[in-house]
């Protein structure tokens, strides 16, 4: 009996040693004791086993020693197990560098087909430019946004030049003016007959003749006036919701353009009349039988800001006299709802100062 719980006790440290192992068997345990063994280790053993399994724990241990040490064999299984293993795990760190010099190759192959697409695509660009730079430059076509708007306005026709070489442009953020006691501008406005056009860009209104601004004993008529949303100019990095621009022009041929800010507010009357006669059909101007006020969208306080700048839009014209009001004007929320419905943004961003004087009102 006590060889048979030996032979038991040898299986178990077999089973420990290498659980998954074929270790070659002893010899006696292809007799017919292993099926006791195999009930024993089931939990079945048999009547006759159950009164020495059960009290003598202290056999078993040292029946277990005893076996451990003859079960020779056990030995080198155990280690060619170890080895194995280590054979195994050798052959999987390979096949995962593999892996991974795989994947780093892949890496680098699409790497390098990006950088081809990019060299590619930066040929074409260049050559897209190249063919651009050496076409005619005599577009008509500008807008406020996109391909056409105001970055491209110069490389559009090479008579706008000015927009993007130009260094007296229009408009400007006015700040750190010189303070100074500024002529007074002395208007001559009248109620007048006038046209109104939707250029595509904006509403303008041209007015007739007899209308004159005098500022430095200089005189001034009155061409036109129109509208930008928001206010191109900025005081101190401020606009306002709308601005309206009056073209005057001298007998000489020289520009000024006064600025008047819109603020929300009341409704103002010369706005209102030039809403009610918006023109149905664009670029098709209008000539109502009513006479317009200019003097409406005058403010009380005649205090302004001085420079010399350009046109706001192509050819971008310098040499244009620019006088800003101080006081804005203001525009009711509908008058100024309706006009953003036809130009939601018809406003050149502010370009460079360049040093040029600038001069306030004290
Ligand atoms: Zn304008």
């Amino acid at each position: 009996m006590r060889h048979l719980i030996a032979l038991f006790a040898c299986s178990l440290a077999m089973a420990g040693a290498s659980a998954s192992d074929p270790a070659p068997k002893p010899a006696a345990a292809a007799d017919g004791r292993s099926a006791n063994v195999k009930a024993i280790l089931e939990g079945k053993a048999t009547a006759s086993a159950k009164p020495v399994v059960t009290p003598d724990l202290k056999a078993i241990a040292a029946a277990a020693d005893a076996a451990t040490k003859a079960a020779k064999p056990a030995v080198p299984a155990a280690a060619a197990a170890e080895d194995q293993s280590e054979v195994d795990l050798s052959v999987r760190i390979a096949e995962r560098l593999a892996e991974l010099r795989a994947q780093q190759q892949v890496r680098a192959a699409n790497a390098a087909k990006a950088k081809r697409a990019a060299d590619a695509k930066r040929r074409k660009e260049a050559e897209a430019a190249i063919a651009v730079a050496s076409k005619p430059k005599n577009g008509t076509h500008w807008s406020y946004e996109g391909e056409y708007g105001p970055a491209n306005w110069s490389n559009i026709n090479a008579a706008w030049a000015k927009c993007g070489t130009g260094n007296r442009q229009s408009p400007i953020d006015l700040r750190d003016g010189m303070k100074v006691d500024l002529e007074q501008i002395t208007f001559d406005y009248h109620p007048t007959s006038f046209s109104e056009v939707d250029n595509g860009h904006t509403i303008q209104v041209t007015v007739g003749g007899g209308n004159f601004l005098t500022v430095g004993n200089q005189a001034y008529e009155l061409q036109q006036f129109h509208f930008h949303r928001p206010s191109e100019e900025r005081i101190n990095g401020k606009g306002t919701e709308m601005v309206i621009h009056f073209v005057h022009r001298s007998f000489e041929g020289k520009l000024l353009v006064l600025a008047v800010l819109l603020e929300r507010g009341r409704a103002n009357s010369l706005i209102q009349t030039v809403w009610n006669n918006l023109p149905l059909e664009k670029k098709q101007a209008v000539s109502p039988s009513i006479l317009i006020d200019p003097n409406e969208a005058l403010p009380e306080k005649r205090e302004y800001f001085t420079y010399m700048g350009s046109l706001t839009e192509p050819p971008c014209t310098e040499d244009v006299l620019w006088i800003v009001m101080k006081q804005t004007m203001q525009a009711s929320p509908a008058q100024m709802a309706l006009f953003s419905r036809l130009y939601p943004l018809n406003a050149r961003p502010v370009q460079q100062s360049n040093g040029r004087m600038i001069k306030e009102s004290n």
